[in-house]
């Protein structure tokens, strides 16, 4: 295995070998639980992206012609390696990230599903024909990769969220080249073994850590050509407008701030572990994170006497110890952000209900407990920003007319639910939400592969969203051919 968790600096992945970046500089990678230095990610240069695109577009070549089923077979062989390395990778994710085992077991389950759909590439990339569009002539319509693809990845899934690149493009006969997350770089080292050992020929998939100099890099290479990004709102507008200047096909999934409607008919036994859950799990560090419930009528007394309690349940601390919710977030500075986020609330005259401040956390690494703010109201900054923290905001509102019309408010629209147990409002919802993903008496609303992942406004910027058809789409281009046989 390429890592040891011993503080080593990690190596770059060009051409199917391990290499040094040029660069000298570098930036710890910490283990957010512990505060421990597990390794040290190159801040590459330019030179170490031009290497690694030259890399690329030399095996496109080659792995664009070999036959979609057998591109597929290396994915087959690959998802048995990640299945019998599923423990090892998800104890990864815990160490970089911080979230729980459980979690990032789950975490790693969602990377398996995207290798599973990519592995149906000799469906997915069928064309289609008409044998007669006129007298003798016939029309056809074939898939094609698009050559060298940029993947720029956030922290907060070091294994699902690359997954929802690569293997796709790679199975539709693209090569690739990843930035991963400086903050969590460790996993995708780990999978470019793996990807070797399932057979990928080298140069299909390539590996440039660093941070923002490798991004521009790719951003303004001419060889790339699409680039999938996913993190923050102002990074994915950047990226967008960027890579689009430049020509270049994009897709990047931004930041959002998803509210959760609770109904006073609603199974409260079931809304408040589903909202805990989405809330708080994995620190709050998820896209798709109930950032805001919207409480109706009523049901607000009890939904927050119940949600105060349920944050008092939750044990904190180290990931990888059993029985443990609730990790760490990513570093000191996001838990500073946070806790200023919970004193603007406070001047803005949120009331902290349950403050996470106070619990007794060890001081190595960087815990913040569950926090529940009630009499939130649309405008501060506790509910317009995402706070990417274990941070919940209840808004009460008079009626469901007016809850649909706060969370349509808001400038993000990835997720949105309802709690709820009347058809008719579940309808109401459906049709008049804003958003582009929606649960129905579920917290966390995350498509699986074979859907697109498909966040609204400025929760996206693109046209094809990642995963699913649209991902199929977004990895090939279309030629139509046109033939008279007479
Ligand atoms: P981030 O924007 O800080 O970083 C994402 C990537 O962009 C990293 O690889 C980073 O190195 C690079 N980057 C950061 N700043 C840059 C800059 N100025 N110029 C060029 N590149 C830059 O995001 P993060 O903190 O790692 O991840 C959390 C964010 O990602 C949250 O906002 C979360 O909502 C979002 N996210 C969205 C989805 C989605 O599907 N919409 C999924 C996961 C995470």
């Amino acid at each position: 295995m390429n890592l040891t968790c011993d503080g080593e600096t990690l190596q770059n992945y060009s051409g199917g070998k391990w290499v040094s970046s040029r660069s000298n500089e570098t930036e710890a990678v910490v283990n957010p639980a512990t505060g421990v230095t597990l390794a040290h990610v190159p801040l590459s240069t330019l030179e170490d992206v031009n290497a690694a695109v030259a890399d690329a577009a030399h095996a496109f070549k080659t792995w664009s012609r070999v036959p979609a089923p057998k591109r597929a077979r290396i994915m087959f062989s690959f998802q048995q390696l990640l299945v019998k390395h599923w423990d090892e990778l998800a104890q990864l994710v815990t160490m970089e990230n911080g979230k729980s085992f459980k979690e990032a077991h789950g975490e790693v389950l969602r990377g398996i599903e995207c290798v599973e759909f990519a592995a149906g590439a000799p469906t997915l990339m069928m064309g289609n024909q008409l044998s007669s569009i006129a007298t003798d002539i016939e029309s056809g319509m074939y898939r094609y990769p698009i050559g060298v693809v940029g993947g720029i990845t956030p922290f907060n899934f070091p294994m699902m969220v690359p997954f929802w690149m690569f293997p796709l493009a790679i199975a539709c006969g693209n090569t690739f080249v990843l930035k991963p997350s400086e903050r969590t770089p460790l996993t995708a080292n780990r999978v470019a073994e793996l990807l070797s050992q399932a057979g990928l020929p080298d140069g299909v998939f390539n590996i440039v850590h660093g941070a923002r100099d490798v991004v521009n890099g790719m951003l303004s290479h001419p060889d790339i050509t699409a680039i999938s990004f996913v993190g923050s709102q102002p990074v994915a507008e950047y990226v967008y407008k960027t890579a689009a200047a430049n020509g270049k096909r994009v897709q990047a999934l931004a930041g959002a701030k998803n509210h959760t409607i609770v109904l006073p008919d609603a199974d409260l036994d079931l809304a408040v572990k589903e909202i805990v859950g989405a809330a708080y799990g994995s620190a709050g560090e998820r896209c798709m994170a109930c950032a805001v419930v919207v409480a109706v009528g009523d049901v607000a007394d009890e939904l927050v006497q119940r949600l105060k309690n349920a944050g008092d349940e939750l044990i904190i601390g180290n990931g990888l110890e059993e029985n443990v919710f609730l990790g760490p977030v990513i570093r000191q500075s996001q838990k500073e952000r946070a806790t200023s986020y919970i004193e603007h609330g406070e001047r803005e005259g949120a009331i902290v209900v349950r403050d996470g401040r106070n619990d007794p956390v060890s001081e190595d690494g960087y815990f913040l407990g569950a926090t529940l703010l009630d009499h939130v109201k649309p405008g501060m900054k506790v509910w317009t920003d995402e706070i990417f923290a274990p941070v919940l905001s209840v808004v009460r509102v008079e009626t469901f007319d007016e809850a649909i019309q706060i969370a349509n408010q808001s400038d993000f629209a990835n997720g949105a639910c309802l709690f709820t147990d009347s058809a008719s409002a579940i309808r109401k919802f459906r049709e008049e939400i804003d958003a582009g993903m929606l649960g129905i008496n579920l917290g966390v609303p995350a498509p699986m592969a074979f859907f697109p992942f498909s966040g609204w406004k400025k929760s996206f910027y693109g046209d094809l969203h990642a995963n699913g058809k649209d991902g199929v789409e977004f990895y090939t281009r279309r030629k139509m051919v046109t033939a008279r046989h007479s």
